[in-house]
């Protein structure tokens, strides 16, 4: 017993983990028992001494501890990270089905697999380990996608901001096979993208608006579209196969609109609907609105402003100024599909935020549909904070 690695938390504080919450905050512990090393496996352990979980030590994060196993049998080994890739996989049978299908593979919590995000872009699989936990598995991690996905080429992109909170230098290059050398072509619903692993954001693409992108499309019909913080023109291309009469896409990344731009040729777009600016889009919706500009149909996907808890106040007034001004560009009975990945700001605040804009704007508006991230990104019922991504369908009347 001595020499077993374990969290002992405080009194009380047991009672997230019955609920199979797999996160064990630094406040928590009482005391760490041997010398884990970050991301080495520890037993968690109730003020009583009651095994609750195994999880993965992280000194430096202040969520000290990521939940592996519930049951004490299970031994978190090569063989564990086998089986639970081989599940996420089998969760998500269309990645064998078509040519050109892209899908998230691994979701982190809600596959089991805290920290892992592994993402399948037409037969290239990405790869992102984000907590220490994660980072001391790579090997078997790395070994058991290969094996599951029969994949010759996984390319690592775990050059995101969240590491260095977990004590872990950026990563990124090819893990098995070679570095891909152009952007990955896949299929969604029919429409052609250009995907950049290697540079691109995230992993590349984002994968989670996939539905709402093909509900967009089916919105666009004969509309001039404005879609704000276009990236690689995601929706913009949606729009454009669903009949928009024009897309304005707007985005301050020149490296995206450059894809976008590639994407929509690909596709055949005649370049007379689309039009791509590289510009702020807080600042153009004000031009848009002093050139009498007005849409049929706005999006708004803007990134993260509210990572966590902590930046919602700031994050409130970037949200309600671009819905404000979007609203305002709004024809009559004009549509707004409005986003927040914000981890940190909730649907029913996202909700409050719009509506105070519309206040704002002078302006009523209908919420037609509720938009989420797509089935391959689920969100663990014992796990709300795994649902970060939300949006609205407006209509204004
Ligand atoms: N809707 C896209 C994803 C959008 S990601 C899709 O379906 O693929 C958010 C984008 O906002 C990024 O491309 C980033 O470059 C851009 N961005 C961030 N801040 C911006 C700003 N102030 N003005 C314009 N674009 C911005």
């Amino acid at each position: 017993m001595s020499k077993m690695l374990a969290i002992h938390l405080k009194p009380g504080r047991e009672k997230s983990l019955l609920r199979r919450h797999p996160w064990v905050f630094s406040g928590a512990v009482e005391r760490v028992q041997g010398e884990p090393a970050s991301g080495a496996t520890v037993a968690v352990l109730g003020a009583d001494g009651r095994w609750l979980a195994t999880a993965a030590y992280s000194p430096r994060s202040q969520i000290r501890a990521r939940v592996w196993a519930w049951t004490r049998e299970t031994a978190i080994d090569a063989a564990f990270f086998r089986r639970r890739i081989r599940d996420a996989l089998t969760r998500r049978p269309e990645i064998a089905t078509g040519e050109g299908v892209a899908r998230r593979l691994v979701h982190g919590e809600a596959d089991g697999l805290p920290g892992v995000v592994a993402d399948w872009y037409a037969g290239i699989t990405v790869l992102q380990l984000t907590s220490a936990g994660a980072e001391h598995w790579r090997e078997a991690i790395v070994d058991a996608l290969a094996d599951a996905t029969g994949c010759a080429r996984i390319y690592e992109r775990s050059d995101v901001e969240v590491r260095s909170l977990e004590g872990l230098m950026a990563r990124s290059g090819a893990l098995r096979g070679d570095a891909p050398t152009a952007p990955v072509e896949i299929r969604e619903h029919g429409v052609r993208y250009l995907v950049d692993v290697v540079t691109g954001q995230k992993t590349g693409f984002y994968l989670d608006q996939r539905e709402n992108r093909a509900g967009v499309r089916g919105l666009a019909q004969d509309r001039d579209v404005l879609n704000g913080f276009c990236y690689t023109g995601g929706f913009t291309l949606a729009a454009l196969a669903g009949g928009a009469r024009s897309v304005l896409s707007v985005d301050s990344s020149g490296a995206a609109l450059a894809v976008g731009r590639q994407s929509a040729a690909l596709n055949g777009f005649e370049n007379g609907r689309a039009e791509w600016l590289e510009l702020d889009v807080f600042q153009t919706l004000r031009n848009l609105r002093d050139q009498g500009r007005r849409f049929g149909l706005i999006v708004l996907d803007p990134p993260k402003f509210a990572p966590t808890a902590a930046h919602a106040e700031k994050a409130s007034r970037a949200y309600k100024d671009i819905n404000l001004w979007a609203l305002r560009l709004l024809e009559p009975d004009g549509l707004l599909a409005t986003f927040s990945c914000s981890g940190g700001v909730g649907a029913d605040l996202f909700q409050k935020i719009v509506a105070g804009a519309a206040q704002d704007a002078d302006a009523d508006a209908q919420i037609i549909e509720r938009f989420h991230a797509a089935p391959d990104h689920p969100v663990l019922l014992s796990f709300p904070e795994g649902e970060y991504l939300k949006g609205l369908l407006l209509r204004r009347i």
